[in-house]
C-alpha cells in the first residue's frame, strides 16, 4: 500500500511529464522501494573506475548460441554466463527504443548512454528540439578521468561516438574523427583509418598522441599517454577470418587485446577511468545473417570479459557494465527432428545440426572479399563449398545470389533469422562493482547515463 502523500507525489511527478530518469531517487522511493534505494545511496559515488561492455546487436538468442558453442566445442560455458553463477552481479532487461519508434539504430541508443535522452535514430546526441548536450565522455573529462573507446567496428563508428561527440550524422565518420581530438578522447583503438587524414594524424600527434597501426606496437607499448591506434582501414576483419589468416593475426589486435591495452593505459590515471569497450561486428554478423561470423565475434567479446574481470579483480573500486544497445537478425536456433525422426524424441537432432557450423571454413564475407571480380558462379561455389556441407543437386540449382545461397543453411544448421534488421527485443544488462545497485531489474535505455555518473560521483 502507498501513502496518499507517496500517491500524489507520483501523480505530480507523472503530471509534470517527468519519469524516474531526473528525479530517480524521489520517484524509486515514491514507489515503495525505499530500503533498496538506502542501500544504493551507501554505495553511491564509489566507482573510480567505469567499464563499460557493449555486445552491438546481440539479441538473447547472439549469447545463448555463443554459450552453447562454447560448451559445446571448448567444455566451458561462456565467461558472460559464468559471472552471474560467479559473482554478485546486478541482472536487468533493458529497452532499447529510440524517438523513431520500437527500433533504434546504433546512433540513437549509444546517445542514450551519452546524453541520457532518446532522440532520433542516425544523430549522434544532439535532441529533436536542437539541444546538444554535454556528453558523458566529456563529463568524465571534466572530472578528471580519462576516457577511453576501443572497438572492432571503425573507431568513428555510431557506437563509440555516442559516448563522445555531438554530430548530426553518424555517417559523418571523419568529423567524429576530428571531434575526438577536439574533446582529447585519451585511447581511441578500433579500425576505421580511411577515416583519420594523413593531416589529422598529424594533429594528432602534435598533441602528443602516440599513433599506431600495428599490434605488435600495440602489445609492446608501455603506460600512460594519449594513443590513437587504427589497425584496419575500415572494419577490423571477422574474429573468425582474423584467426585464420596468419598475416591478419600478426598486425590485427584481438578485442580482448585492444581492451587490456586500453586497460594498461588509463589505469596509471589517479582519478579513475571511463572505458568503453565494444564487440562491434556481432551486430555486422547478424545485418549479414552469418550465424558462424556473429558466435565467433561474440567469443571474442567473451575473452574481452575476461581481460575486464582480471583487472576489476585487481581494482575493486571499478563498475562493470555489460550489455548491448539493441537486437539484431533475430538469430534462433530451432529444433531439429521432432516430425522426421518418429521413434527419436522431439528435436533429437538439434545439437548435430548446430554442430555443422564447425565444419565452415570462412565467413560469407571473407568469401565474397576473396572471389571479388570472378564471376558469380565462382563466388557462390566458393560460398557453398565454405560451408562443408553436402546439398542435394536439385537445392543447389536453386542458388543464383547470396539469398538463395542462405536459404539452404536454415534446414542443415538449425538456425534462423528473422530479418537483416535490429529488433525490438528487451536485451540483457548486467553490472557488478561499486554502483551496481543501482540499476535495477528494469531499465530504459536512457536511464544509464545518469546512473553511471551517480555511481562515480560525476557531476551531470
Ligand atoms: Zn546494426
Amino acid at each position: 500500500m502507498r501513502s496518499p502523500r507517496e500517491t500524489s507525489r507520483r501523480d505530480f511527478l507523472k503530471f509534470a511529464g517527468l519519469g524516474g530518469v531526473a528525479l530517480g531517487a524521489a520517484a524509486t522511493t515514491a514507489l515503495g522501494d525505499a530500503p533498496r534505494q538506502a542501500a544504493v545511496n551507501l554505495r553511491a559515488a564509489e566507482a573510480k573506475n567505469v567499464i563499460f561492455m557493449v555486445a552491438d546487436g546481440m539479441n538473447i538468442a547472439a549469447l545463448s548460441l555463443a554459450d552453447a558453442w562454447s560448451r559445446q566445442r571448448y567444455s566451458v560455458s561462456s565467461r558472460w554466463l559464468r559471472l552471474y553463477r560467479e559473482r554478485p552481479v546486478v541482472r536487468s532487461l533493458c529497452e532499447t527504443h529510440s524517438v523513431t519508434g520500437l527500433v533504434t539504430d546504433s546512433a540513437a541508443a549509444a546517445s542514450c548512454w551519452g546524453i541520457g535522452e532518446r532522440i532520433v535514430n542516425g544523430v549522434l546526441n544532439i535532441t529533436p528540439d536542437g539541444r546538444k548536450p554535454v556528453t558523458l565522455a566529456q563529463k568524465m573529462k571534466a572530472a578528471g578521468k580519462p576516457v577511453g573507446l576501443v572497438t572492432t567496428a571503425t573507431a568513428t563508428h555510431a557506437t563509440p561516438a555516442g559516448f563522445a561527440v555531438t554530430v548530426a550524422s553518424r555517417k559523418s565518420q571523419s568529423e567524429v574523427a576530428a571531434q575526438y581530438l577536439e574533446r582529447g578522447i585519451d585511447v581511441i583503438l578500433g579500425g576505421g583509418a580511411d577515416y583519420f587524414s594523413a593531416s589529422l594524424i598529424e594533429a594528432y600527434r602534435k598533441v602528443g598522441y602516440a599513433v599506431t597501426t600495428d599490434r605488435t606496437q600495440l602489445l609492446a607499448r608501455q603506460g600512460a599517454g594519449p594513443l590513437l591506434g587504427l589497425f584496419s582501414p575500415k572494419y577490423i576483419p571477422y574474429e573468425f577470418d582474423r584467426v585464420r589468416d596468419p598475416a591478419l593475426k600478426v598486425k590485427v589486435p584481438s578485442l580482448a587485446e585492444m581492451t587490456q591495452a586500453a586497460l594498461d593505459n588509463l589505469a596509471t590515471a589517479s582519478a579513475g577511468f571511463f572505458l568503453m569497450v565494444e564487440g562491434g561486428r556481432v551486430d555486422h554478423a547478424a545485418h549479414a545473417n552469418d550465424a558462424l561470423a556473429l558466435i565467433h565475434d561474440q567469443l571474442a567479446f567473451d575473452e574481452a570479459i575476461e581481460t575486464v574481470l582480471a583487472f576489476a579483480d585487481r581494482h575493486p573500486d571499478t563498475l562493470v557494465i555489460i550489455t548491448t544497445d539493441h537486437g539484431t537478425g533475430g538469430i534462433q536456433l530451432n529444433g531439429v527432428g521432432d516430425e522426421d525422426f518418429e521413434s527419436a524424441p522431439a528435436y533429437a537432432g538439434t545439437n548435430e545440426a548446430f554442430h555443422r557450423l564447425a565444419k565452415f571454413t570462412s565467413t560469407q564475407e571473407a568469401v565474397i572479399a576473396r572471389t571479388k571480380g570472378q564471376p558469380k558462379q565462382v563466388q557462390l561455389d566458393a560460398l557453398v563449398a565454405s560451408t562443408g556441407l553436402e546439398f542435394k543437386a536439385a537445392e543447389l540449382a536453386k542458388v543464383t545470389d547470396l539469398k538463395t545461397f542462405q536459404s539452404l543453411l536454415p534446414k542443415q544448421t538449425g538456425i534462423n533469422w528473422t530479418s537483416n534488421n535490429h529488433t525490438a527485443d528487451l536485451v540483457e544488462f548486467c553490472s557488478f562493482g561499486p554502483g551496481s545497485p543501482l540499476f535495477t531489474p528494469f531499465l530504459r535505455n536512457d536511464e544509464i547515463h545518469a546512473k553511471v555518473l551517480r555511481a562515480t560521483g560525476v557531476p551531470g
